[in-house]
């Protein structure tokens, strides 16, 4: 790709995707971790943070529009710490507004004004931004497709790209989710087991589209291989990666803030872009 210039993306933020991986991470230091603390000093200072979550699941798109959102523990069976985690940020209702703004094409984007925020966005923004000083608005995941719907990615992709306006307006936004994710196949006893096979080799392919910037394949991820149904078996993990994507625009490239794996069956690459 040739870099082009382009006065009107002067100021823009990057746009990041974070694999988060087990809610055990909000607890722990690890490479993962460490490697998210390393961020903030090498961002521009946001004027607000959206979060696209694998963990809110709604027919029709919403963004949060509290002021105050309040903290949802929307994991189970986890060590009593990770249920007196706070993230005391405040919301972005004016960015939030705004995101309805720009994404809408008939309706596409509404405001939510009593969710909180899921572990996808304070999990990972407590190694982040430990400060909890920039407000945080998060945005769903349109479920009412058939999941495991090729189609379904490109709605997403194509609603990703109607946000590209926000970065201009300084907002970070951060797709929260993971690459290769199978629940069924986990092993809840060892963050650091071996991966699986499939899970290896399906990531070192993503991780090649993505140097190459070739959209088209991670769309059609069926088109993957065999591996794919392995590494995706439901989409919701894997969506806030494709929004990353739609807001990576000619002559951006992408550089990995973290490679590796945790629980045999879950990638935890994370990137940057621009
Ligand atoms: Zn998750």
């Amino acid at each position: 790709m040739e870099a082009t210039e382009d006065p009107a993306d002067t100021g823009k933020m990057p746009v990041l995707f974070i694999g988060h991986g087990s809610p055990m991470n909000m607890v722990l230091s690890n490479r993962f971790t460490m490697s998210l603390a390393d961020l903030e000093p090498a961002l521009p200072r946001p004027n607000a943070i959206m979060v696209i979550s694998a963990h809110w699941l709604t027919h029709g798109t919403f963004v949060t529009c509290a002021e105050q959102p309040r903290m949802i523990y929307d994991f189970y069976g986890f060590p009593r710490d990770l249920y007196k985690v706070k993230y005391e940020c405040t919301g972005a209702p004016g960015y939030a507004n705004r995101t309805v703004e720009v994404g809408n094409g008939g309706g596409a984007i509404r405001c939510n004004n009593t969710r909180g925020l899921d572990h996808a966005s304070y999990s990972i923004l407590r190694h982040m931004f430990p400060a909890a000083d920039i407000p945080v608005f998060e945005m769903s995941l349109d479920y009412s497709f058939n999941d495991w719907h090729p189609k379904a990615v490109q709605y997403h992709y194509g609603l990703g790209k109607r946000l590209g306006s926000l970065r201009r307006n300084g907002v970070l936004i951060i797709g929260s989710g993971n690459m290769v994710h199978n629940l069924d196949l986990i092993d809840f006893s060892d963050m650091d087991a071996e991966p699986y096979e499939w899970a290896v080799e399906m990531d070192a392919k993503m991780r090649l589209h993505l140097i190459a910037g070739e959209h088209k394949q991670l769309i059609d991820y069926l088109s993957m291989g065999d591996g794919s149904s392995l590494a995706i078996p439901t989409l919701d993990h894997y969506l806030p990666m494709i929004y990353a994507l739609a807001l990576q625009v000619k002559g951006e490239g992408i550089r990995f803030i973290h490679e590796g794996f945790q629980n045999g069956s879950i990638s935890m690459r994370s990137f940057r872009i621009g």
